[in-house]
């Protein structure tokens, strides 16, 4: 999209030509968002230069840069965060809201006519919104399927649940809010007022059980390349909770995603297959739409939308998402001083736990979100330690560290049916029957360990092997067993687990980690789908052990 702006009319519109005063437009930019008088407010405070802003028309571009009425404003988001402490600033944006009234009239009036300048694109927009969604749901594969809205407390869920139920005509859609625990203040704010004023929308909140912060401090802080939170925190319980309530039914889910949100959606399709929950197909009714859009809907209709959006922030996730900006940072340390301390208090703690030196810095100026391992945490567990047997073919010793339990029998289960009866006794051997076979010929993997003790012998039948995972090699199977040795040693519990396996097999119950061979059909996915098997292992794992 391109933007221009009518000097006139004091607005951005998309036409070379405003269609209020048929001024010639100067170009402005590829997208926009507007500044909301309360974000103006912090403005003004942090340039020293009260007064001077309210009542103009204030737009946020791309790169983070402000305009106001169409000049750009000197303003560095960087040299802000370096200059100002943000409990000062906290505390004078809350002097200045509480003695003055908060400007509204004039944003009002500049914000009718960039609704009524920009009206024929929105129009657009939603006719062609409204088709896609009908045409989905009338669609002979997916008619029988379970409709449901992706609901973030976002602003993109937001004009996708209000364009789906305006498009089917009905309000009985149902909403799903995955409840990561670490949602910023005002989102749960918003969620509680969105279902009070749409009371027969029917709402199911899904929530992981895991402990946020007990988890960091086992296996640090997420970091941008490792956001181990969002398997546990997000997509896991969602996808419980949609397996709870469809009995096996299949789904269509509406989803607020947004090509010019980043490159990598740039590639996304209306309608496509979900990468992450099993039985969903997802539809982006405004895959198209820019964040000017957006805004044109939200207050053409008037939509009610979460509050975080008029301080400042342009996304509203997790509170302490690293792949949140560092402005984003500031911002929650100055509006949401409780709960971003408690979360930056962690952080240095955590940093000084691993031995950065100023770790205040560390921590304010974002480096914490490009960890990569676990350099300097004491998560040991993961090392395997094994021999080849001397005596017999295709047998190896393994050294455990940690005693041998019942518990360790589990995480066989997925390569197949556990047998503690055929085998030895006296060497208290556990049989482990391929899935192939049947009749059971042969075992295809034998366990010798004695309860208590740390010596475990693992002899894997390659024969079996090949009848049961045709075309896998000997040295991949012995992989898997690895993932499943280091995951009997340093499983912590995560969730990560329960949360990929598409069988449900996997639970948690007491902590203790339980599959069951009923449910499991023997995927590997919970293998396989992280490196090492483990999400804590890939996780905490130091460069020097990768
Ligand atoms: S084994 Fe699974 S549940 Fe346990 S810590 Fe690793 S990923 Fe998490
Ligand atoms: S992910 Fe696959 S192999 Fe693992 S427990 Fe689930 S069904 Fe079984
Ligand atoms: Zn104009």
């Amino acid at each position: 999209m391109r933007l221009y702006w009518c000097s006139e009319c004091n607005i951005p519109v998309n036409t070379k030509t405003c269609p209020l005063c048929h001024n010639k437009c100067s170009y402005f930019a590829m997208d926009a968002r507007p500044v909301f008088p309360e974000e103006i407010i912090l403005l003004e405070i942090l340039l020293h230069r009260k007064g001077e802003l309210q009542g103009r028309s204030v737009w946020n571009t791309k790169g983070n840069r402000y305009f106001v009425d169409g000049e750009h404003l000197e303003f560095s988001v960087q040299k802000t965060i370096e200059e100002w402490d943000a409990d000062l600033a906290h505390q004078l944006y809350v002097k200045e809201t509480s003695s003055n009234r908060v400007e509204n009239d004039a944003f009002q009036s500049m914000i009718s006519k960039f609704i009524l300048a920009n009206k024929k694109r929105l129009n657009k927009l939603e006719y062609n919104s409204f088709e896609l969604i009908k045409k989905v749901s009338e669609d002979e594969k997916f008619k029988n399927r379970i409709k449901m809205i992706s609901f973030s407390g976002g602003k993109d869920s937001t004009v996708v649940s209000s364009l789906v139920r305006r498009a089917l005509g009905q309000t009985d859609i149902l909403h799903v809010f995955g409840n990561t625990t670490l949602e910023f203040e005002e989102t749960y704010k918003y969620l509680n007022l969105f279902r009070k004023r749409n009371p027969l929308v029917p709402f199911i909140i899904s929530k992981s059980d895991r402990d946020f912060y007990k988890l960091c401090e086992a296996i640090g802080p997420p970091s941008r390349v490792m956001r181990w939170c969002c398997t546990v925190f997000k997509t896991g319980p969602i996808g419980e909770e949609i397996d709870n309530f469809s009995g096996g039914k299949k789904i269509l889910t509406f989803y607020g995603i947004r090509r010019s949100e980043s490159k990598q959606r740039s590639n996304y399709d209306e309608v496509s297959e979900s990468p992450k929950i099993a039985k969903q197909i997802v539809v982006s009714p405004i895959i198209e739409w820019a964040d000017l859009d957006i805004w044109l809907y939200l207050l053409t209709y008037n939509e009610l939308f979460n509050k975080a959006y008029r301080l400042g922030f342009s996304r509203v996730g997790c509170a302490v998402c690293p792949n949140n900006s560092d402005w984003a940072f500031f911002l929650n340390r100055v509006h949401f001083p409780e709960q971003s301390s408690k979360w930056r208090n962690f952080l240095i703690d955590f940093s000084r736990s691993i031995g950065k030196i100023d770790a205040e810095e560390y921590v304010d100026s974002g480096n914490w979100k490009a960890r990569q391992g676990g350099n300097g945490m004491e998560v040991s567990q993961t090392k395997i330690k094994f021999e080849p047997c001397a005596t017999e073919d295709n047998a190896r010793n393994f050294w455990l560290t940690k005693p041998i339990t019942k518990d360790l029998y589990e995480y066989f289960k997925p390569f197949g049916s556990l047998d503690f009866e055929r085998g030895i006794a006296l060497l208290e051997e556990v049989y482990v029957w391929g899935r192939k076979d049947e009749k059971k010929v042969k075992p295809l993997i034998k366990l010798q360990g004695k309860i208590g003790q740390n010596h475990l012998k693992i002899i894997v039948d390659p024969k079996m092997l090949k009848t049961s995972y045709p075309g896998k090699s000997y040295l991949l199977f012995e992989e898997w067993i690895d993932c499943q040795l280091r995951k009997y040693q340093s499983c912590i519990e995560c969730g990560g687990c329960p949360a990929i396996c598409k069988m449900k097999a996997i639970t948690l119950i007491n902590d203790e980690y339980r599959i069951d061979s009923r449910k499991c059909i023997g995927c590997m996915e919970c293998i396989a789908h992280f490196d090492r098997g483990c999400l804590v292992t890939k996780v905490t794992q130091t460069r020097r052990d990768s």
